[in-house]
């Protein structure tokens, strides 16, 4: 195929052939023959594309909207109700709830728990340790002997 078909065959095939292409088109046949084949093959395209275009039936749009609002509105509810979901859930539910436990019965404080609960603990334990309650205990009865001094 010559350029100047190559560049010129879009308009020829639209129906606005350029002058000098019609001018080559009538001596060159090898182009001659191209471009009629393509014409052809053009020419079925447009034949195959509808007289008017196709229009949906009346009310369709309006159907599926309904039938999406439908969908939407159950969807909502309908997840807890699905068999997968719910049994994935109760799945999920028990495994936190196993963690939390195990959680909740090995954490340190518990173990310190056990460990004085055995008897050298309590045996080693029986004299309290000075807590705060004490220190306060004592600084009060200090303050009151301080105050209630008399010589
Ligand atoms: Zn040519």
């Amino acid at each position: 195929m010559c350029p100047i078909t190559r560049d010129g065959l879009e308009g020829y095939l639209a129906g606005k052939p350029d002058p000098r292409l019609q001018q080559h088109l009538a001596q060159c046949r090898e182009c001659r023959e191209t471009a009629t084949q393509f014409l052809a093959v053009a020419e079925m395209v447009r034949s195959l594309r509808p007289a008017e275009l196709l229009e949906p039936a009346p009310g369709f749009y309006g159907r599926v909207m309904d039938r999406i609002e439908s969908q939407r509105s159950s969807s909502i509810w309908s997840v807890f109700l699905e068999p997968l979901f719910a049994k994935r859930l109760v799945y999920a539910s028990v495994i936190l709830t196993l963690f939390l436990g195990i959680m909740l019965f090995t954490s340190p404080k518990d173990e310190a728990v056990h460990l004085s609960s055995t008897p050298e603990h309590i045996l080693v334990e029986e004299q309290p340790p000075v807590s705060l309650v004490n220190v306060d205990q004592d600084r009060n009865t200090v303050f009151v002997q301080l105050t209630t001094y008399q010589e």
